[in-house]
């Protein structure tokens, strides 16, 4: 079988000569080094390691050689192959690094230049509060009522049980209009919407009323002559002061968080009675640390005034005192918005200051 091949003839496998070989593979590797994109490598692929390469021609030839001749010419043409396949991986490889990196510095932004974009406006965090207060009321099926700032002094006293002679009265409490004597004040709180409300829509009633309330007060960083308040008012049969407590827990919990409660001291106020000064639950300590700046170590934190309305209120705007009972309750919206955000400046929630309502002008 084996012999000399007759059909052997060397002009026919002058690709296999070694010059020939090496010829190929210098040009394949000077083509590979010099090309500059993917796009350019893949373009001499076909040229230097496609089918009709000549590398690949010469691959052909083998299987014409005599078997003596094979191992050397596959050896050599096998090796020429590897080298351009190797080129083309590499030179692959730092193309497509060069790619990424590019990129990289071309895609990439930078944070610090300035946007375009203008800023949005926000409402103010007492209006967001206030709504707050508002919805969680309504969810509860109250209503919510308004009075006029520019109140009766009727309203704003008489109706309430002050005496004629209350200081609170006082000019230096209290903005009237003028004249003096034409009886009528800038409210001094929202209890003027409880007795309107009573006179108004009759019982029972449970309504709440927000708004803003005027006292001579120096502006400082705790007092703004105008300031918020949200009154509750609740009248109808068998009312006693474990709802007032309910309600307040209630409120307490939905502004401050779970768990944040309310404590009831007694006081006095001319239209409750008996009367309560309402503490909150210190929602920063939760009553746990006794060096707490919040509460002072104390736990509490004072909040507002609640109780029992006054029979002669209930009198005075024509309901029947021995059948209904009703409770009543105000605190200072600014003063929980304050709590709420750790300002600690009353006087930085009305200057218009765009950036404190682009700070807490959005609930959370
Ligand atoms: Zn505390």
């Amino acid at each position: 079988m084996s012999g000399p091949n007759t059909n052997f003839d060397p002009v026919e496998v002058a690709a296999l000569d070694p010059e020939a070989v090496d010829a190929a593979v210098s040009s394949a590797l000077e083509a590979i080094a010099a090309a500059a994109s993917l796009d350019e490598l893949k373009a001499l692929r076909p040229a230097h390691a496609g089918d009709k390469s000549p590398l690949a021609l010469a691959n052909r030839e083998i299987g014409a050689l005599p078997p003596s001749a094979k191992a050397e010419a596959g050896k050599r043409v096998g090796q020429a192959r590897g080298r351009v396949n190797q080129a083309f991986a590499a030179r692959q490889g730092e193309l497509e690094a060069e790619r990424d990196e590019r990129i990289l510095t071309e895609e990439a932004v930078d944070v610090t230049l300035p946007t375009g974009r203008r800023p949005l406006g926000r409402r103010h965090p007492i209006e967001l509060m206030s709504t707050r207060i508002a919805d969680l009321f309504v969810g509860m099926g109250w209503e919510i009522a308004e009075g006029p700032e520019i109140e009766a002094e009727w309203f704003n006293f008489d109706a309430l049980n002050f005496d004629a002679d209350h200081p609170a009265r006082q000019m230096q409490d209290t903005f009237y209009v003028d004249p003096p004597e034409g009886g009528l004040v800038l409210r001094t709180h929202t209890s003027p919407v409880q007795a309107r409300t009573l006179l108004e829509r009759g019982v029972p009633v449970y309504v709440a009323a927000i708004g803003r309330v005027f006292r001579t007060d120096e502006l400082d960083a705790t007092h703004m002559p105008a300031f918020h308040q949200v009154e509750g008012l609740a009248v109808d049969e068998g009312i006693t002061m474990a709802h007032l407590k309910g309600t307040l827990d209630r409120l307490a919990s939905e502004l401050f968080g779970d768990g944040i409660t309310t404590r009831l001291r007694p006081s006095y106020f001319p239209f409750t009675e008996p009367s309560a000064e309402m503490d909150l639950r210190c929602f920063v300590c939760r009553g746990k640390d006794p060096d707490c700046r919040t509460c002072k170590g104390t736990g509490w934190i004072e909040w507002g005034g609640c109780g029992m309305v006054n029979r002669n209120v209930l009198t005075a705007c024509g309901v029947d005192a021995d059948r209904y009972t009703g409770f009543a309750f105000g605190m200072g919206i600014d003063r929980a918005l304050m709590f709420r955000t750790g300002v600690s400046d009353m006087r930085d929630m009305i200057e218009g200051d765009v950036r404190f309502d682009a700070m807490f002008g959005m609930e959370i």
